[in-house]
């Protein structure tokens, strides 16, 4: 008799403890990922080892062993509607590409309703510097670039402290949160005003252009978005300032 309990359908949970917080009651967890599994199972004909995550950055990731497809899924997808359930097998189990655009807008819509929190010790931004107000730099580009369309928080991120520092981010964008983070060594008059300007800009065209989740179709920075970026008036020159002031600016 066909089973969905079969012993060669059987589905392993493994459930990561890792931002437990953020995840919905243990028990319903289990479940919705026993269903979700055993829907995977069913649809590829393979068992399917299931790991539930709370992974920031990578929504899918998966190994095709010969036994069994090991999938890791963000939580976001034990609410996954049957397409997107459908999206999943032909992605990680068939091998088709094209499924993952499916997957980049459902994560695109759900990335919002995921609840917000911020480790313990994270401040609200503050966009206010010392040299740079960001919420004005960031409303006159909103204004002049994006017809007012991007909706992000802006502000200086904490200083590092006293680690050694061999590269620096001078610029962060977090899709989940909608934040833009600068670097506090920006935030100093022997920087120009245009360098902040071009690294605000940089953060939000990311919102602009999302970056994909998914291995093999992941750009940081499409194509549309660096032609985008080159529009920035003083691109050239902001190239030419970071090229020549970084390091100094990083030995202060
Ligand atoms: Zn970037």
């Amino acid at each position: 008799m066909p089973s969905d309990t079969s012993p060669r359908q059987l589905q392993l949970l493994q459930l990561e403890p890792t931002g437990t917080r953020r995840l919905p009651a243990r028990e319903v967890l289990v479940e919705k990922a026993a269903a979700l599994a055993r829907s995977l199972s069913h649809e590829l004909g393979v068992p399917v080892r299931l790991s539930v995550t709370d992974n920031r950055s990578t929504m899918v990731s998966f190994r095709r062993a010969p036994a069994a497809l090991r999938l890791r899924l963000h939580h976001m997808f034990l609410d996954a509607p049957a397409p997107v359930v459908r999206a999943v097998a032909d992605y990680a189990g068939r091998g088709h590409r094209r499924a993952g655009r499916l997957l980049d807008e459902f994560v695109r819509r759900e990335q919002p309703r995921i609840r917000q929190h911020r480790d313990a010790g994270d401040e609200a931004l503050s966009p206010r510097g010392q040299t740079y107000d960001l919420r004005e730099i960031f409303e006159r580009l909103n204004e002049s670039h994006f017809q007012g369309g991007v909706r992000a928080s802006i502000g200086w991120g904490r200083s590092p402290g006293r680690r050694r520092r061999k590269s620096i981010r001078l610029g962060v964008y977090d899709h989940q949160t909608r934040e833009i983070r600068l670097h506090p060594a920006l935030d100093q008059p022997a920087v120009p005003r245009f360098f902040v300007e071009f690294i605000v800009f940089h953060e939000m065209l990311h919102q602009v252009f999302p970056s994909s989740h998914f291995p093999g179709r992941r750009t940081h920075h499409p194509r549309a978005f660096r032609d985008r970026e080159k529009a920035f008036p003083q691109y050239a020159a902001a190239l030419r300032w970071e090229r020549d002031n970084l390091r100094v600016l990083l030995a202060r």
